[in-house]
C-alpha cells in the first residue's frame, strides 16, 4: 500500500525497541503535518479518472477503494499491532469474536479436523462446539496442559488447534513451543488467542504458533472504551486466506474504533507492566490469606506451571484467580464488601474488575464441564486496573475478610 511520504517512513520500525514501536509505528501524516495520527471517518474514496477507477479494481493499481477492505486508521493500527508483535502482518476485526470467528474459518472446510483446549472463552467454544459441526468439522477438545493428552489427540490429521494461554478463568499455562510442534506435525496450524498475556508479556509467532488473535477491547483499548480484535500472522495466510473471507463477509473495525485502540498502543506496555507487577503483590496477599482455599496465578511459585510461565511469559499478567473456602456465599459476600474494585465481566481495564465465573462468564456450562474446566463456585477472576496497589490491597483485604 503506498502511503503519502513522511520523515518516518524513511526509517525502519522493525529496528526499534517495541516501546518505540508502539509510538512510532504506523505513522502517516497527512499533507497538514498533524502530531497525532488522522482519524479517516469514510466509507468510501474517489477516483481522478474513470481509467484510475477501473486501475484500482483490476490490480494494475494498489490503493484504498472501500473502508470494508481497507482504510487509513485501521490501516495504522494494523501496521503498528503488527510490528509490536513481530508479525508479518495484522488484520483488524470490530470485536475479538470476530478476530476468532474469522480466524477459524476462514481456513476450516468440511471434513476437517479440530483440537482446542477445554478451557476458552465462552463464545469461541461455542463457535466450536455448535457452529463448526454444523458445517462438518470434526472437533476434540483437550482437558489442561498434559502433553501426553495433546499427543494422542495430535495423532490424527488436525487442520487447526485453538488455544488460550493462560486460560480464562483458571489461569492455566499451555506449553506454546511443544504444541506448535505438535500441531505441526499433525499437518496443521496452531492459533493462540493471547488475550490474557498481551503483547507485552507474550509473542506465540516467536515460540512457533502460526496465528494470533486478541481482543482489542481488552488490554489494547486498557480503558473500557470501545469493541476491537486483531489477527496476525505471515503475509500469505493474512492475504491469502484471511483476508478474502473478512472482505466479503465484513466484520470490519470501524476507523473511529481503530483510532481510539491505535492510540491505546502507545501506552500498552508502560499499563500492562504496571498492572502486572501490582498484580503480583496482590495475588500474594490473596495467597496469605485465611479466605483463600488458593491462589492462581501464573508469577507465583505455587502455580503449578510457574516453572513454564517463566520461561514463556515476560511477566505474570494482569489477571489472577482466587477459590474461596467458603464456596458460592464466601465468593458473594467478598464482592460485595468490595468499596473500590467493580464487579464486572470486563477484563483489561485500567479499573480493577472482578468476576464470579461460574454464575456469569460460564453460566451457560453445566456444573460438571464448569468442575471439569477447573471453575468452582468459589472462585473468582480479578483483573487489575491502573489504580495505586495500597488502595486495592486495603479494598481487597477488607473484602477477604468479610468472606471468613
Ligand atoms: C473477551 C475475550 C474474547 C472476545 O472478545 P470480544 O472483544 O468481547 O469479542 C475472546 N477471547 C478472550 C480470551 C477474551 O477475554
Amino acid at each position: 500500500m503506498t502511503r503519502p511520504s513522511s520523515p518516518d517512513s524513511a526509517a525502519d520500525p522493525r529496528a526499534w525497541a517495541p516501546r518505540t514501536r508502539a509510538i512510532r509505528a504506523g505513522l502517516s501524516r497527512t499533507g497538514f503535518h498533524e502530531t497525532a495520527e488522522a482519524l479517516f471517518m469514510t466509507s468510501g474514496y474517489v477516483y481522478d479518472s474513470a481509467q484510475e477507477a477501473e486501475e484500482s479494481f483490476d490490480g494494475t493499481r494498489e490503493r484504498m477503494v472501500y473502508s470494508r477492505f481497507r482504510n487509513p486508521t485501521v490501516a495504522a493500527f494494523e501496521d503498528r499491532l503488527a510490528a509490536i508483535e513481530g508479525a508479518e502482518a495484522c488484520r483488524a476485526t470490530a470485536s475479538g469474536m470476530a478476530a476468532v470467528h474469522g480466524a477459524l474459518l476462514c481456513q476450516l472446510k468440511a471434513g476437517d479436523r479440530l483440537v482446542a483446549s477445554r478451557s476458552l472463552f465462552g463464545s469461541s467454544q461455542w463457535i466450536i462446539d455448535e457452529l463448526l459441526p454444523r458445517f462438518g468439522v470434526e472437533r476434540e477438545f483437550v482437558d489442561g496442559g498434559d502433553l501426553a493428552a495433546w499427543e494422542q489427540a495430535l495423532s490424527r490429521p488436525t487442520a487447526c488447534v485453538l488455544i488460550e494461554t493462560p486460560a480464562n478463568p483458571t489461569l492455566d499455562i499451555l506449553d506454546v513451543a511443544a504444541l506448535a510442534e505438535l500441531t505441526h506435525r499433525a499437518g496443521g496450524r496452531l492459533v493462540v488467542d493471547n488475550v490474557f498475556a498481551t503483547p507485552v508479556l507474550q509473542s506465540p509467532l516467536a515460540l512457533g504458533a502460526d496465528v494470533v488473535v486478541y481482543s482489542a477491547t481488552k488490554h489494547i483499548d486498557g480503558q473500557g472504551r470501545c469493541l476491537g480484535g486483531a489477527v496476525l500472522a505471515d503475509a500469505a495466510f493474512c492475504n491469502d486466506v484471511l483476508g478474502p473471507y473478512l472482505r466479503h463477509t465484513g466484520p470490519c473495525l470501524s476507523p473511529f474504533n481503530a483510532w481510539l485502540l491505535l492510540k491505546g498502543l502507545e501506552t500498552l506496555e508502560l499499563r500492562v507492566e504496571r498492572q502486572s507487577a501490582t498484580a503480583l503483590t496482590l495475588a500474594k496477599l490473596i495467597e496469605a490469606h485465611p479466605a483463600t482455599a488458593r491462589a492462581l496465578y501464573p508469577g507465583l511459585e505455587s502455580h503449578p506451571q510457574h516453572a513454564l510461565a517463566l520461561k514463556q511469559m515476560r511477566a505474570g499478567g494482569t489477571m489472577i484467580a482466587l477459590e474461596l473456602k467458603g464456596g458460592k456465599a464466601a465468593a458473594y459476600r467478598l464482592l460485595d464488601a468490595l468499596r473500590l474494585i467493580d464487579i464486572s465481566n470486563n477484563l483489561g481495564d485500567a479499573k480493577s474488575l472482578i468476576t464470579h465465573p461460574w454464575t456469569t462468564t460460564h453460566q451457560r456450562l453445566s456444573p460438571a464441564d464448569k468442575l471439569a474446566m477447573g471453575i468452582g463456585e468459589g472462585m473468582l477472576r480479578l483483573s487489575v486496573g491502573l489504580e495505586d496497589e495500597r488502595d486495592l490491597a486495603a479494598d481487597l483485604a477488607a473484602a477477604l475478610d468479610a468472606a471468613r
